[in-house]
């Protein structure tokens, strides 16, 4: 398992990680997730063992990280988000060399390769030179170099960023089948990737952890915000949306088209629950009331809300 207890790191004035604490346990994928700058590529780089924290502390599969990186380190596989590569070799001998710099050796050493490279989709490219490959390959190459000693641990940092829709399933479809032996830490900027690929997610933002949970935990803590589709019918869109804006406890109101003919579609945001108001309005206006429901908060809304932006 990966534990972090209030981790610290500053770079000059500028504190990028302000006392950061979470565990990951076997079998898990945790997302950070944050926006640019949140932290999250210092966070990861300070549990791979590539860079000093200022303080707290990294414990990797029970090897602490500054008591005894080696070990802690040879539990683990890292993909930088900049994902280095020695380009002028060939696919096969950078996974050769790679192992070799792992102290990996021994009959099976090739079969191991081999292993790596089918598990990561990289067996139309092996004969290729590093310098040729796309990116999708690249990354999938990063892939194979950090499974390679068959760590316990991965560390991933923005593993789909830059990649087209198809090559980014390919990543997550990969890291879905690595997930059942370890534990994944993954991080990304992109909330529906987040969704996608993690179990539990930890959302970063100016160096701190502002929410963590499942997606369906972090849906709750939204709960206090109320949303509400509602249609109605028997009247203009433009009158709806007008008279919708004047309901006391209201405090947006979004078209969202006409599902159906005639039937404007609606979200209305309030302060309060709006629906006896909202229902008053249809009576009052003779619209028939065609849908109301609440629509639960999306990760999106979740981010934005947690990090302060506007919603
Ligand atoms: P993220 O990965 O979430 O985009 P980073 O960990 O890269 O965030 O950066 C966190 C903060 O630390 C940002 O304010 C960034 O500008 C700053 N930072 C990152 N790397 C360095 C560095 N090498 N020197 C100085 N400041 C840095």
């Amino acid at each position: 398992m990966i534990d972090v207890q209030n981790l610290v790191k500053d770079y000059g004035s500028t504190r990028a990680v302000d006392g950061i604490s979470f565990s990951v346990q076997p079998g898990e994928v945790v997302g950070l997730l944050g926006p640019n700058g949140a932290g999250k590529s210092t966070t990861l780089k300070i549990l791979a063992g590539v860079l000093p924290s200022g303080s707290g502390a990294v414990r990797l599969g029970g090897a602490d990280m500054a008591d005894d990186s080696l070990a802690a380190r040879r539990r683990l596989g890292y993909l930088s988000e900049s994902n280095p590569l020695y380009e002028s070799l060939g696919v096969w001998e950078c996974l050769e060399l790679v192992a070799g710099l792992q102290g990996l050796s021994g009959p099976g050493l090739k079969k191991r390769l081999a292993s790596a490279a089918e598990r990561c989709g990289l067996l139309p490219v092996v004969s290729k030179d590093v310098g040729e490959l796309s990116k999708g390959f690249r990354q999938r190459l990063g892939l194979a170099l950090a499974i390679l000693h068959d760590p316990d641990i991965l560390i991933l940092d923005e593993p789909t960023s830059s990649l087209d829709p198809n090559q980014r399933q390919e990543v997550r479809d990969l890291i879905a089948a690595l997930k059942q032996k370890k534990t994944v830490l993954v991080s990304t900027h992109i909330l529906p990737e987040a969704q996608a690929m993690c179990d539990r997610l930890l959302i970063i933002h100016r160096g701190r952890i502002v929410a963590q949970g499942t997606v369906a935990e972090l849906g709750g803590q939204m709960s206090e915000e109320n949303a509400f589709y509602v249609r109605l019918s028997g009247g203009s869109s433009a009158e709806m949306e007008e008279l919708l804006k004047s309901v006391p406890s209201v405090t947006s109101v979004v078209f969202e088209g006409e599902a159906e003919a005639g039937c404007p579609g609606f979200t209305v945001k309030s302060a309060g629950d709006p629906r006896r108001d909202l229902f008053d309005l249809a009576a009052q206006k003779h619209w028939p009331l065609m849908e109301l429901h609440r629509v639960s908060a999306t990760l999106d809304d979740i981010f934005r809300r947690l990090t302060g932006g506007p919603s």
